[in-house]
């Protein structure tokens, strides 16, 4: 969407209200309410036949009687008269609309041929609409002063974009930004985002100078490659922090006939996002958390993390949580642990984590912050304090808000209720947590989306397609399957094929000796199962009897054998399995894991939309639970990591180059010391 028709809407001058009640507590009403409280300094004009004037203002009986075209145009009336009213606007010459009115595609079919007919009407137009199923929007910047919405609470001004899917959810997230002191710049209610979605609200976010984090809550992804692009233009400079709903088979189906969009497959909206940029997060309460953290505090520049308490418990589960978040506890410099010493009881622990003991003064907290942020080998603190005997948590927090820190620290404290409101009102505080779990699990996101900001600079591989494509549907023999995959420059094992055991001298001479023996044909699709693999064949009379009895093997279980594979048989390999899938939505997808027995068992794969760059590849191997297994291992060196990226990059060329190429499994791709091979390839073509 073009940059000045969104400001028209985030930022109008004037608004019409097009169906607004006379009832200040009707939710017309209270829209007219909020945009007079927040102050809104442009014009409103209130439209309605039947009223003279509204919440002090002179109402107009249509929008042409107004004598001037409003910035935005309101739209508030009963779904019957909306499409009449959408028409209104437009032949007014009104440029950007809300339409509030429910009951559209969320509701079945017949809203969802009117609402078609708006939006075909508003494109016509070129104009643009956020909604309908809306609850508006907000923008606190203090020249703009725009509260559009009927929530029954304010929005807390401050530096987190919002747009949400759901509208109710908006409301009870403004409820908890008051709680927990964060602070909004804008806020979009998206709705059915038929016309405005997240895409466009993203595009506003990356370039509005208030904003320095944005939180989404979405129900679905409309127009995926144009979201993509979005996400990465704000996430460079600013995180972005994900509710995605839908995880679930559950919270899905609901999800869909919230919106009624269409839901692609979680997995592949988690590697859509991770492809963004975007960090997703698991709950409300994260991705708060998370947001008013990125709010108030720059991101530390590495991942070593101190942790500072005057208590062990909580400070050992903060240690606990750092690890299990990728995070590491930073080594202390001897000078530190000097420098703690020198005003610590003897008793206090000066390692990491430091503990100071109970009877740690708020000075002592001070202090001992600014020492460990002064340590070279520290990133970030996390500052825990547990109700002190001697002090009030005030006295702590206070003391801790003077301190001189060049660096991000979080502080927890666990301590009673009233006090969290009464640190909202204590100046350079950071954002405080309750529990030590959640300020590790707010800075973790945070290194996440840095590094995440990084990967996505690099640039992605072109779509790739080998002229050599087989023109016809279905799954490919192994030698046509090996050869695609060959030509897309991923490396195979070298192979010769035997029609007839009387072939197999010739071809064994070609592969040479220790082979691998592996029939096919139309049903041989898990070939080993039916043991139609033999493996490590040292002679020509040891690959004469293994055939025959091979063949009489799947002669006796009814396969037909189309012919016989050599290839040589290699050994140290560690297996990785690498695949292409389609979603519906979000459209070719590239996959990674580690193979054997342990793909089906741990489902441990690692995804990402095609193409991806050799950066979207590393992170992938990054996200493998089990990646210390391509590491050093029993003795082993560690596998080339970067041969096996390239090859992820390639396949993932292929899939966005050939789209008539529905599954490629390779499985395994043996990955060595140097290099990588593909010895079983599976490919299924087919034309749309
Ligand atoms: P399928 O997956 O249909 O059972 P594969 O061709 O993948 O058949 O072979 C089964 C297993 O045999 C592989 O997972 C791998 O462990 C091993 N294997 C296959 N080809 C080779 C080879 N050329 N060298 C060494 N091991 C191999
Ligand atoms: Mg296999």
């Amino acid at each position: 969407m073009a940059a000045d028709q969104l400001s028209l809407l985030f930022a109008p001058r004037s608004l019409a209200l097009v169906g607004v009640s006379s009832r200040p507590e009707s939710l017309s009403g209270r829209l007219l309410g909020n945009l007079q409280r927040a102050g809104f300094p442009g014009k409103i004009f209130p439209i309605n036949p039947k009223a003279r004037d509204i919440g002090g203002l002179p109402c107009f009986p249509s929008l042409a009687a107004v004598g001037e075209v409003p910035d935005v145009s309101v739209i508030m009336v009963p779904r019957e008269h909306a499409l009449a009213a959408v028409e209104e606007s437009l032949a007014c010459g009104v440029r950007a609309l809300v339409l509030i009115t429910a009951g559209f595609r969320e509701g079945g079919a017949e809203g969802a041929q009117l609402e078609a007919e708006i939006v075909r009407r508003v494109r016509q137009s070129g104009a643009l609409m956020l909604g309908p199923n809306c609850m508006g929007l907000v923008n606190t910047d203090p020249q703009v002063r725009l509260d559009a919405t009927f929530s029954p609470v304010p929005c807390r001004p401050g530096g987190v974009a919002f747009a949400s899917h759901s509208g109710a959810l908006g409301v009870a997230m403004f409820e908890q930004a008051l709680e927990v002191g964060l602070g909004i710049s804008l806020f979009v209610s998206l709705g059915n985002s038929s016309v405005v979605n997240a895409a466009d609200a993203l595009e506003y976010f990356a370039e509005d100078g208030r904003t320095r984090a944005v939180m989404l809550y979405l129900e679905a992804i409309e127009e995926p490659q144009r979201f993509l692009a979005a996400a990465q233009r704000v996430a460079a400079h600013k995180p972005v922090m994900v509710l995605k709903a839908g995880r679930s088979a559950a919270g899905q189906r609901a999800a869909s006939s919230h919106t009624g969009a269409l839901a692609a497959q979680d997995r592949a909206v988690d590697a859509l996002l991770r492809q963004a940029g975007c960090v997703r997060a698991d709950s409300l309460r994260e991705l708060l958390d998370w947001a008013r953290t990125a709010e108030r505090v720059a991101p530390a520049a590495g991942a070593r993390v101190a942790v500072l308490s005057n208590a062990g418990g909580p400070a050992i589960a903060a240690c606990d949580a750092l690890a299990a978040q990728g995070l590491e506890l930073a080594h202390l410099a001897p000078a530190t642990q000097q420098a703690l010493r020198a005003f610590l009881p003897a008793e206090a622990a000066v390692g990491n984590p430091v503990d100071m003991l109970p009877s740690a003064r708020p000075e002592d907290f001070r202090q001992a912050l600014e020492v460990l942020a002064q340590d070279a080998g520290v990133d970030a603190v996390v500052v825990i304090t547990v109700t002190p005997p001697l002090a009030s948590p005030r006295q702590v927090a206070e003391a801790l808000a003077t301190a001189a820190v060049p660096k991000p620290y979080l502080p927890v404290f666990m301590t009673s209720p009233q006090f969290y409101q009464e640190a909202l009102g204590i100046p350079d505080l950071p954002p405080v947590f309750r529990f030590p779990e959640e300020a590790v699990g707010a800075l973790a996101a945070q290194r996440r989306a840095q590094e995440r900001a990084v990967t996505i600079q690099a640039p992605k591989v072109a779509p790739f397609r080998p002229p050599t494509v087989p023109a016809r549907e279905g799954i490919l023999p192994p030698q046509e399957a090996l050869a695609l995959v060959a030509a897309a420059g991923i490396p195979v094992a070298p192979f010769a094929i035997a029609r007839s055991p009387q072939e197999l001298p010739e071809a064994a001479d070609q592969v040479g000796f220790p082979l691998v023996l592996k029939a096919f044909g139309p049903t041989l699709v898990h070939k080993s199962e039916l043991a139609a693999v033999v493996l490590n064949i040292r002679s020509r009379e040891q690959l004469q009897q293994e055939a025959q009895q091979l063949l009489q093997r799947l002669a006796e279980q009814g396969c037909p054998v189309e012919g016989l594979l050599l290839q040589p048989f290699l050994t140290g390999g560690r297996e990785l399995i690498l695949g292409i899938t389609r979603d519906p939505v979000v459209g070719p997808l590239v996959a990674c894991g580690l193979g054997g027995v342990a793909v089906e068992v741990w489902q441990d794969v690692a995804f990402r939309p095609a193409p991806c760059s050799l950066e979207d590849a590393q992170a992938m191997l990054a996200e493998l639970k089990g990646k210390a297994l391509l590491g050093p291992f029993r003795g082993k060196p560690a596998v080339d990591t970067s041969a096996v990226a390239e090859a992820v990059v390639r396949l993932s060329a292929l899939a966005a180059g050939v789209p008539e190429l529905e599954e490629c499994d390779l499985n395994p791709l043996l990955a060595f010391p140097q290099g990588v091979v593909a010895v079983d390839v599976r490919v299924r073509l087919q034309r749309r």
